[in-house]
């Protein structure tokens, strides 16, 4: 570390120690306001809640000396320094919604109790969108000399479809570099593409047509296969499911299949007719597992991390012992504990994104359709037409139709630029730890914008309980995270 480097990095820790009551207390005033998405009205798109927060950072940024434009309540940016800015740190100040029930702490307030700040938006993004302003203001207090004009954006809309950005982007333009502090330490410079992907195919499981011989040389129906009425699993796609609901078709119900697809109908009047056979046939379904409803139980994940959990679904599949096709060619693509889309055809990766993923994340039965979700994350050397191709034609081989396809392209920004090498520098030198750039299959706030990086907030390490109950960031990954954004602004426009 350069000298100026190394005493700006002691200054701006003890400007921060100083003033911790006052940044709490910021923190404080924004994390009081419900910003998450509520019923929008004429110029506020977001609803009131998001309007609110936004004119809490526009506030703040007046204050700071900084020139504020509020671009219809869908974000306001807040420019220091003259002409064209070299830098944005973009950030936003919406919320996931919190009702108080199973917490610990107030969600809609600050907390600090042993060691953590507690309430929605501590880590997601109100903490680090305050140790932004923080860091501004440490960078002017302290007279630190910039050349470069930097700016802040806040947005109001990343948790619910980021058209905050994408309003934005056409008002005005990216600098050349940007980060967010609305991901990982220590850079996330990669992020994989995506597709989300839902098929579906006319599902009847008739498997039970089937007749054995028995000792007397008559005809009896095997009721000892499964034949599925109804499958349940997957609320969203970019989830692995955790659970499975699958019912069987009940006696009666294989019965009437079974007598409507005989020709034969004089030995099926004697079938049906004949007490002693029917009595066989109860006596059989009676032994048989699959009468009733069965739950196959995995464990939850994100989407972009199958290899995390267990997928109810593909248990299922491999449990399946029925015989309908479509059944069967899912459980040949998606084999359980494979998350790479191998059978189907991918399996790819490279050095700098690592494995690609692909999960089946959604299987339901729906107006005699069977319908299906897949969620894949693929390296930033295939392109979205190349994997939808690929898996388009495995799925149309099995026998389904692609009915929707959503996606991105990969993300990325060259780990030796100068701007990523800077931001690792500035990491290690306040970590006093290297770190290595990082490749994401999740999408950050910034996966469409050109050159624009994660910086932070969080250690993938800690548990803050994102989006969940009593979120929360410790005291000590906040400190760093001013410490971070002071000296990564400061370098970066010097
Ligand atoms: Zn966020």
């Amino acid at each position: 570390m350069t000298t100026e480097n190394s005493q700006l990095k002691d200054k701006l820790a003890a400007y921060f120690d100083e003033h911790f009551d006052e940044i709490l207390a910021d923190l404080s005033e924004i994390m009081s306001i419900d910003s998450s998405f509520g019923t929008p009205s004429e110029g506020k798109p977001f609803g009131d809640g998001s309007a609110a927060a936004l004119a809490w950072g526009a506030k703040k940024g007046s204050e700071l000396g900084l020139n504020v434009r509020n671009f219809d309540n869908y974000a306001v940016s807040m420019t220091c320094g003259e002409g064209d800015p070299a830098l944005a740190i973009l950030s936003h100040l919406d919320v996931v919604p919190a009702t108080p029930e199973g917490w610990q702490h107030p969600p809609f307030a600050c907390t600090v109790d042993d060691g953590y700040i507690y309430g929605r938006g501590a880590i997601d993004d109100k903490g680090p969108s305050v140790a932004v302003l923080w860091a501004v203001k440490a960078l002017k207090e302290l007279n630190v000399p910039l050349t470069k004009a930097f700016r802040v954006i806040f947005g109001g809309n990343e948790e619910r479809g980021c058209k905050d950005i994408a309003y934005y982007q056409t008002k005005e333009p990216f600098p050349p570099m940007v980060f967010t502090p609305d991901g990982s330490f220590p850079v996330l410079n990669c992020e994989k593409g995506m597709i989300h992907l839902t098929f579906s195919a006319p599902f009847n499981d008739f498997t039970d047509a089937n007749y054995i011989l028995t000792e007397n040389n008559v005809k009896q129906w095997e009721y000892t296969i499964p034949s599925v009425k109804s499958i349940s699993a997957g609320s969203v796609i970019n989830a692995i499911p955790d659970k499975c609901v699958v019912t069987y078709k009940s006696i009666d119900e294989r019965d009437e299949e079974t007598k409507a697809t005989v020709l034969d109908d004089s030995f099926m009047a004697y079938l049906f007719g004949d007490d002693r056979m029917r009595k066989i046939i109860q006596e059989q379904w009676d032994k048989c597992a699959y009468h009733e409803v069965e739950t196959y139980t995995g464990k939850p994940s994100h989407g972009s991390r199958p290899e995390n959990g267990d997928n109810a679904i593909t248990k299922f599949l491999a449990a399946y012992k029925g015989g309908s096709e479509l059944l069967k060619a899912l459980a040949r693509l998606f084999p359980h504990g494979e998350y790479d889309g191998k059978s189907c055809g991918l399996g790819f990766s490279d050095e700098i994104s690592g494995q690609m993923t692909c999960a089946l994340t959604l299987l339901n039965t729906d107006g005699g359709r069977l319908c299906g979700g897949i969620d894949i994350r693929f390296p930033i050397d295939r392109t979205v037409s190349e994997i939808s191709g690929i898996i388009t034609k495995a799925l149309e081989n099995a026998g389904f139709t692609v009915d929707e396809i959503e996606s991105m392209e990969p993300h990325y920004v060259p780990a030796e630029s100068e701007f990523v090498q800077t931001l690792l520098q500035v990491y290690e030198d306040v970590k006093g730890e290297r770190g290595e750039p990082v490749a994401e299959g999740g999408i950050t706030y910034v996966h469409n914008t050109p050159g624009a990086v994660a910086f932070g907030a969080e250690f993938p390490w800690e548990d803050n309980r994102m989006h969940g109950i009593d979120e929360r960031v410790s005291v000590e990954t906040f400190k760093l995270n001013l410490n971070m954004y002071a000296n990564a602004i400061a370098r970066l426009c010097r």
